[in-house]
């Protein structure tokens, strides 16, 4: 591990939460199978052939299976109770405590992206982002049931599955102008936005 930090010129913590993120995003993706990889390898089936049923790679079902072949990293059971709280919607200090890292930390790699814990969480940022609106335009649509209902809270602030926005949004027409990629519910909205934002 130290000698791996050294070659990539990067501090041993930074390299330690990488291999540990992408762990989670490889093994997110199998949560469901590992039940199954269990049962299969104690009947004596060998990882390439479970790897071949569920479509993914040998070293992933070992990793799953046996965590780390070195120490010093989370015990990838801990990464799979991380994730099983993830999923069942838990707030992200449970998460960071069944991984055994500060919360702050894990929020921000949340935030930055390095950890992938999947299925996602849209923030009310997220949405922003998404569809060009503003905070307190969100709050209106939160107000007034234009958005679904929130699918949990992280302190006091809101989040939703990706698939509960991508539902919504697959069930409603949006309204895009296409001049600044901002969203309307309501075709009105569009057509006041575009006479005066863009004079037409
Ligand atoms: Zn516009």
């Amino acid at each position: 591990m130290a000698e791996l930090a050294r070659d990539w010129d990067r501090p041993h913590s930074r390299v330690q939460n990488e291999l540990t993120a992408t762990a989670l995003a490889l093994i997110a993706a199998h949560l469901e199978d590992l039940p199954r990889w269990v049962q299969a390898r104690s009947s004596g089936l060998g990882d390439e052939a479970i790897a071949d049923l569920s479509g993914t790679m040998a070293c992933v079902v070992a990793l799953a299976l046996d965590g780390w072949p070195v120490s010093g990293l989370p015990d990838i059971g801990d990464a799979v109770k991380a994730l099983r709280r993830w999923s069942a919607g838990e707030p992200v200090s449970q998460v960071a405590g069944a991984l055994g890292v500060p919360v702050a930390r894990l929020r921000r790699q949340l935030v930055e992206g390095h950890s992938e814990l999947t299925p996602r969480r849209l923030t009310t940022s997220d949405l922003g982002a998404r569809y060009g609106w503003t905070p307190s335009a969100i709050s209106q649509y939160r107000r007034k049931g234009t958005l679904p209902a929130v699918d949990g809270l992280e302190g006091s602030r809101a989040w939703w599955w990706e698939a509960t926005i991508d539902s919504w949004e697959n069930a409603r027409e949006l309204h895009w102008c296409r001049e600044c990629e901002h969203a309307f519910v309501a075709v009105s909205g569009l057509k006041e936005h575009s006479t005066r934002i863009h004079g037409c």
